[in-house]
């Protein structure tokens, strides 16, 4: 079925003159569509070769003692690349899913509390020899209705990041509360800070505060990008508080509406 996309902007004057203005934006539609089939069809194409690609290193790499010392260097390098690039093709898949909005699951209930759990243990096997100190909080009113993998890559890439930038010794607060407004998830870190400048970009795709540290963390650069969709599909909103030296707070609000009772 075409559809036709209208842009309103509605200007009031006095009390009771207004300006209405629309605006065709139906091929602006269609070629942002086009942008994130192409996307999504080309990660899904390179996802095979390149999983045969690493499938080899890795095993080359488990057996290194058995390869020729000067290509033992060049074959670790290899495998590292190429399972950033699974990394980041992993992410375009998922992001170009979430862009649409189409598949999200809206009536599935999520317990808010066992997935931060599960969350958190996984990012203190990442934080590693950082050895951060975890503080996790959440009221009793915990359940959501949304879609629940979708939930976990908003939320897990949000406590990844303040692993990820974070210094060792560094602590990471995560909570849960509600109030007449709705819920809201907080994830606090007192790492590295973002400069103000940096903050409204963010969500954009491969946008980064410090291009020069990315190596070392070893992001795909489209965490945020994914995590705004995710709030988007959940009529919710990201907010993001930061001091650089001090630490970085990201809040993921959601409507009231989401929540469910706790059926116990
Ligand atoms: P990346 O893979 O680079 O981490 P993201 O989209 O997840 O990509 O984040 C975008 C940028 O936002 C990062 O490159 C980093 O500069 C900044 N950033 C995200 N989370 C934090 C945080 N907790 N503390 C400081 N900077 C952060």
């Amino acid at each position: 079925k075409p559809h036709i996309h209208l842009q309103i902007q509605i200007s009031l004057f006095g009390d009771d003159d207004r300006l209405i203005v629309a605006k065709d934006v139906t091929r602006l539609h269609q070629l942002e569509q086009m942008r994130r089939d192409f996307v999504g069809n080309v990660s899904h194409e390179m996802r095979t070769p390149l999983t045969v690609i690493s499938g080899y290193l890795e095993t080359m790499v488990d057996n290194a003692d058995d390869l020729p010392p000067k290509w033992r260097r060049a074959i670790i390098t290899m495998a590292q690349q190429s399972s950033r690039m699974e990394a980041l093709i992993t992410d375009l898949i998922l992001l170009s899913k979430i862009e649409t909005g189409e598949q999200t699951i809206n009536d599935a209930l999520t317990d808010v509390n066992d997935l931060i759990g599960q969350i958190c243990h996984d990012a203190q096997v990442l934080s590693g020899d950082k050895h951060h100190e975890f503080e996790i909080a959440i009221n009793d009113q915990r359940l959501l209705r949304g879609d629940e993998s979708q939930l976990r890559s908003a939320f897990s890439n949000l406590i990844f990041n303040a692993v990820k930038y974070t210094p060792a010794g560094g602590r990471i607060t995560v909570s849960w509360s509600t109030d007449r407004d709705g819920a809201h998830l907080s994830v606090r870190d007192t790492g590295i800070g973002i400069d103000p400048v940096h903050i409204p970009r963010l969500t954009e795709r491969f946008y980064r505060a410090d291009p020069s540290r990315h190596q070392e963390t070893g992001g795909t650069g489209l965490g945020l990008a994914i995590v705004k969709h995710v709030l988007l599909n959940h009529d919710g909103k990201l907010e993001i508080r930061s001091h650089i030296g001090e630490g970085s707070e990201f809040i993921c609000h959601f409507p009231r509406e989401r929540l469910a009772e706790n059926p116990l």
